[in-house]
């Protein structure tokens, strides 16, 4: 019969690792995806595993150990991803800036984890093409990077080692629910497979496979647009972003940077990352705008004006693409690793926002741990999606 232990919908970053972790576990798993393997958001983001970015506590925790796990899965896999350890520079335009990262790196410190504050006169040491006039930065040795396409085949391939069934360009369009609501199978474009667990991976699609068994998912798509440089000689050596990142990340409205309309408009803040094959991409911006993916003049105009404030030299450097993604944005900025209460065999796997190659790794492994009801190796009470119940969404 065509049934399986757990079916997985979502070959993103997220599904892979889920499936890589449940067929490890000897669970029989099918994993479904409406396109190909990073179909979505995996192959449209930046390409950087960061306790930099992260909250103190259980957003930092997770992330820490989501890289360790990476770099033993770079050394066990037959499959290679591009991974490499080489560290993150959030650098600060002001004094202030620097104030807060100081009160930010004190509080990771504390918690044991490496960091450190650089003042103005160590940045060129570290990097460069900087800017003469920046205050100072953050410096995280444990911050990594990979090709998350890459990360995303190399799950699915060591998972179909271990048994996988991999179904692709078929979406799932229903979930059949016996009369007590528990999942029974699921429907896709052409067939029915019987299963009594799925797992919602669908990222900025999750609140749509939600709508199937008649739950809400607070998961919106929040946009972002990369520019491609050219390949050129070298420019950062890791990950460089500036500090407004974060505030822009988390929505801190406390503070206020000194920007130009466009860049402020458009929620700019700068990143640059290089690649393996010597381009680099140059970002961010956050924007809701829905789910499409269509680059826009005017934003790729606002991220080279700020690119260009930060690192003069890309002045001179060409940008040969652009490409846009949708990140599965939450209002607290935490994924939902989570059973659904309301609908037994229903779990969910969502809502990374921009941190869904960071945490791949730590999700499939705590989803694992959920399916199985093992304890999990965190207390992953704040992931839950009943944090969600009975909460008007604007006051989380
Ligand atoms: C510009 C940008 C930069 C980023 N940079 C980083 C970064 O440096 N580090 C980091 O950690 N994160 C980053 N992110 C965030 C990261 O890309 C996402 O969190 C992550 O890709 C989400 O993965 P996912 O597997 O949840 O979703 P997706 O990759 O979108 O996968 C969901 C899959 O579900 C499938 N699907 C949906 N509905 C159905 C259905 N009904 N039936 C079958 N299949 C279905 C889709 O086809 C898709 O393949 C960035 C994001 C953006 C946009």
């Amino acid at each position: 019969m065509n049934s399986f232990d757990v079916i997985v919908i979502g070959a993103g970053i997220i599904g892979s690792s889920v499936s890589y972790y449940l067929t490890k576990a000897g669970y029989s798993v099918a994993l479904i995806d409406k396109g190909d393997i990073a179909n979505g958001t995996s192959s449209r983001c930046d390409a950087v595993a960061l306790i930099c970015d992260k909250k103190p506590g259980i957003d930092t925790d997770i992330g820490y150990r989501s890289i360790q796990l990476y770099k033993e899965l770079a050394q066990s896999f037959s499959f290679d991803f591009q991974f490499s350890t080489r560290g993150s520079l959030y650098v600060c335009e002001t004094e202030q800036e620097l104030e807060i990262a100081k009160d930010y790196v004190a509080q990771q410190v504390k918690a044991g984890y490496q960091m450190k504050t650089v003042n103005k006169e160590e940045l060129p040491d570290i990097e460069k093409h900087l800017a003469k006039d920046l205050a100072g930065g953050v410096w995280t040795e444990v911050d990594s990077t990979m090709n998350p396409y890459m990360v995303c085949y190399a799950f699915v391939e060591e998972a179909k080692k271990q048994g996988l069934k991999l179904i692709t360009h078929e979406e799932v369009k229903a979930i059949n629910q016996s009369p007590l609501g528990a999942v029974e199978s699921v429907q896709t474009t052409t067939q029915t497979i019987y299963t009594k667990k799925v797992v919602n991976c669908a990222g900025v699609w999750a609140s749509k496979l939600g709508d199937l068994v008649g739950i809400d998912i607070p998961i919106k798509p929040r946009k972002g647009l990369i520019l491609v440089t050219e390949r050129t000689s070298k420019i950062v050596n890791q990950k460089v972003h500036e500090f407004g990142y974060m505030l822009s990340k988390f929505e801190d409205i406390n503070y206020k940077r000194k920007v130009s309309q466009l860049v402020e408009k458009n929620n700019i803040a700068f990143t640059i990352e290089p690649t393996e094959a010597s381009n680099y991409l140059v970002g961010g911006h956050r924007d809701f705008s829905g789910y499409g993916t269509d680059t826009n003049h005017e934003v790729m105009k606002g991220i080279a004006e700020r690119a260009n404030r930060f690192l003069p030299i890309l002045k001179n450097v060409n940008c040969i693409r652009a490409y846009a993604g949708v990140r599965p944005w939450v209002v607290d900025h935490l994924p939902i690793v989570s059973e659904v209460d309301e609908v037994p065999g229903y779990f969910i796997a969502s809502g990374h926002e921009g941190d869904g190659i960071s945490m791949a790794p730590i999700t499939g492994k705590m989803m694992t741990e959920l399916i199985s009801r093992q304890d999990t190796e965190f207390n992953i009470d704040r992931l839950k999606f009943s944090r969600y119940k009975n909460k008007k969404i604007e006051n989380l």
